[in-house]
């Protein structure tokens, strides 16, 4: 299930130019009839507070109230909807726990309703003995009779007429029923407006598509069992209108990137030589291509937005490295951030040998610099004696100044999303080109609707002389037979990552977990032991980190929070506690600390039997192959995409209507219908470009109108 959306706006200011037909949509779902601050502080937990938050609230089944049988033929365990006589009311005894008892009839046979904590003067208003009322509900065998015990309907001939055939399910959060919920979102269609089409005609004539208005309502009254199929045409609708959004929105962004000029750079490969020249070893083939690639966007006019992904150790580095020379060959500077300090560290210490080789100006900057030390770097670069420099993020969020940024990498692991690329590209660094670097594979389906706006460079193989992992899967039961191989594997002077379950998203009891591991460790082995977990300090973390990395510490216990780019050449054995838990993508990266050096690595994973079938496949698949793309869409199929994105951090878009699963193919057509909306009409000037700003605006993509020219 898809949490309320958190890429809507937070401050409750609605945009400007929200189109008014909008206005009931966007309206708090307290307003409307019958929802009261309770239940409104409800619905924002389950779907979120305005009234369209409630109209993407998707039921997940439906009740058949079409079953009327007469009571002989009504099968226990099934939803009936019988037309009764009601008989005496039979209370229970005064401070009896027994049920309230209405025996009903009709011609065929008896069934009794059944109410526990009744309020008899309700029952009695509700069933007047001895007239005819329509009861629907779960048909249940008590004791050789059946019984019904509270009844989902209990309505009189005339209002039986207009219950409809399928009711709407709901997911639901405590303290709110599926009754006051299907009440709430009746009231919200009650709001729901006729807007301007802003699909293409002949698409929606092919797919059977019905209007947006009715295809809300069609998914929230549903006329046929298959209404909650996500391939009917009304789900279907809504789920293109959702990605046709998402591709429209990525789009406008990409094309003002496009638009915005960058210059034209090009260098004279002289220092690139210089540098491969340096290198103990070839660039492989997809460094090549990726710097190729590199090397013709930067010599477009406009800006670059390219995303290079790669397995972490793929020699994503090295492709930076490559496009910052170009920079400097231009003439220009560039800049390499990373999220961390000890990361920002680690590319500083990677490049400066290679800086120096090419006899150019290399320079670190982090949060650790302060005073004179910081001034002068800062001054250097804004008189452009520094022509790579290197830091922390807040090296472009903070005061540092260039002479003449030309080209800036960013290497976020996985912390790079949407919003983020937008504010850059509306940050003062117009015309700079940028290069963002990813460690985390997305497969190929999820792509298009995370990274749609961006160019994509892939390294898919390992350099040269890379060992296979030795990945090997033990029960836990053979823990005592894994750390006395540590020992003799200490002993040789290597080094291990021990990485502690996850207890059911709590970080205090993972951290529990690996504090026992790590007591438990230190004891067993006598070894240098170091922990670093979630709920230590950035600093205190990296401490850790550095004393790892300077082979002060032997074996270091972790929670997933291990920072993924950190390397440790000298670590060659990964042991993954109840890898069960784990998901496939973050076995992988995992697994992936390791293998770094020149000696053999291992990982070994240590899974609590039995083991389950989803289990044993991640298992199969980590042994089969070490290939991140590959494994990325095994997991996309095992897991199944909302799982996939459903990482809060990784900065993927969270879809309320769509599912990838079911609407794949929808967002291919959804990304051609835009490059056919805005070479027609770039600006949405047109009739369908206005109900397209509309879309936009629908699904609070709406930042992404302000890169209109008339926005
Ligand atoms: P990533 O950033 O993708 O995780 P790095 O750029 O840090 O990977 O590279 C990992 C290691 O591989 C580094 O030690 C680097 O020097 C080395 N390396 C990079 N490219 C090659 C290559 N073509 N052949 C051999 N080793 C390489
Ligand atoms: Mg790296």
């Amino acid at each position: 299930m898809t949490p309320p959306s958190t890429t809507s706006n937070p401050k409750a200011v609605p945009p400007k130019g929200r189109p008014e037909a909008l206005f009931p949509l966007f309206a708090d779902a307290v307003k409307l009839p019958g929802i009261g601050p309770r239940l409104q502080k409800l619905l924002e937990k389950l779907t979120g507070p305005k009234v369209v938050d409630l109209l993407w609230h998707l039921p997940v089944g439906l009740i058949d109230r079409r079953n009327r049988p007469h009571i002989i033929d009504a099968q226990p365990g099934v939803i009936a909807t019988l037309e009764v006589t009601i008989g005496p009311h039979t209370p229970p005894p005064r401070g009896s726990r027994a049920p309230y008892r209405i025996p009903c009839t009709d011609e065929t046979g008896e069934i009794t309703l059944t109410f526990f904590h009744a309020r008899e003067d309700y029952l009695r208003r509700t069933l007047p003995e001895g007239e005819k009322r329509v009861i629907s509900g779960e048909v249940e065998a008590y004791g050789g009779q059946i019984q019904m015990t509270h009844p989902d309907h209990m309505l009189t001939l005339e209002d039986a007429a207009k219950l409809p055939p399928y009711e709407p399910v709901y997911p639901l959060t405590a303290g709110l029923s599926g009754k006051v919920l299907t009440k709430a979102i009746l009231a919200g269609l009650e709001r729901v407006p006729e807007l301007p089409e802003w699909m293409d005609a002949a698409w929606a004539r092919q797919q059977k598509y019905p209007h947006w208005h009715e295809a809300v309502k069609a998914v929230h009254q549903p006329d046929s069992p298959q209404a909650v199929d996500p391939r009917h045409p009304a789900r279907a609708r809504l789920a293109y209108d959702e990605m046709l959004a998402n591709q429209l929105a990525l789009a406008l962004v990409r094309a003002r990137m496009k638009r915005s000029r960058g210059r034209p750079l090009s260098g004279d490969g002289t220092l690139r030589r210089k540098v491969e020249d340096a290198l103990p070893f070839e660039l492989t083939r997809g460094q090549r291509v990726a710097v190729a690639e590199i090397e013709s966007d930067l010599k477009e006019p406009y800006r670059m937005l390219r995303l290079l992904q790669g397995d972490v150790g793929s020699g994503k580095t090295m492709v930076a490295l490559m496009a910052m020379l170009v920079a400097v060959e231009a003439g220009a500077q560039a800049a390499l951030m990373a999220p961390t300090e000890i990361l920002a560290r680690q590319h500083a210490k990677t490049l400066e040998p290679l800086c120096e080789a090419a006899g150019i100006r290399m320079a670190v900057l982090t949060g650790r610099d302060k005073g004179k030390a910081r001034e002068a770097i800062v001054a250097a670069a804004e008189a452009g004696d520094i022509d790579i420099l290197v830091g922390t993020h807040a090296l472009f969020q903070g005061s540092v100044a260039f002479k003449d940024l030309a080209v800036a990498v960013v290497d976020e692991q996985h912390r790079f999303g949407v919003r983020e690329r937008m504010e850059l590209s509306s940050k003062g660094v117009a015309g700079t080109d940028v290069l963002v670097m990813t460690a985390t594979p997305i497969p190929r389906t999820l792509q298009l609707t995370a990274y749609g706006d961006m160019d994509v460079s892939r390294l898919t193989e390992k350099p040269a002389g890379r060992k296979p992992i030795a990945t090997r899967a033990l029960p836990l039961e053979r823990m005592d037979e894994v750390t006395s191989g540590l020992g003799r594997a200490i002993s040789e002077g290597r080094q291990i990552y021990w990485v502690c379950p996850l207890v059911e998203e709590s970080d205090v009891l993972d951290v529990a977990a690996a504090e026992e591991r790590y007591a438990g460790l230190k004891v067993s082995l006598g070894a240098r032991v170091g922990m670093v977990h979630g709920r230590m300090k950035g600093p205190e973390r990296e401490e850790v980190m550095t004393a790892f990395q300077a082979g002060e510490i032997d074996i270091l216990v972790a929670t997933t929070v291990i920072e993924v780019g950190v390397d440790v050449p000298n670590a060659s054995i990964m042991v993954i506690e109840h890898a069960e838990r784990f998901g496939l993508a973050q076995l992988h990266q995992l697994r992936g600390r390791v293998g770094r050096g020149s000696a053999a690595s291992s990982c070994l994973l240590l899974y609590k039997t039995p083991l389950g079938e989803m289990a044993k496949k991640r298992i199969a698949t980590l042994r089969d192959t070490e290939d991140g793309f590959v494994i990325a869409e095994e997991d996309l199929i095992l897991r199944g995409a909302g799982e996939v994105l459903g990482t809060r951090q990784s900065g993927l878009p969270q879809f309320r209507l769509a599912s990838l699963e079911a609407h794949a193919d929808l967002i291919a057509a959804a990304r051609d219908d835009v490059e056919l909306i805005l070479n027609k009409d770039p600006e949405l000037e047109t009739e369908r470009g206005a109900a397209l700003r509309v879309l936009l605006y629908l699904f609070e993509r709406d930042e992404a109108i302000r890169y209109l020219r008339a926005g």
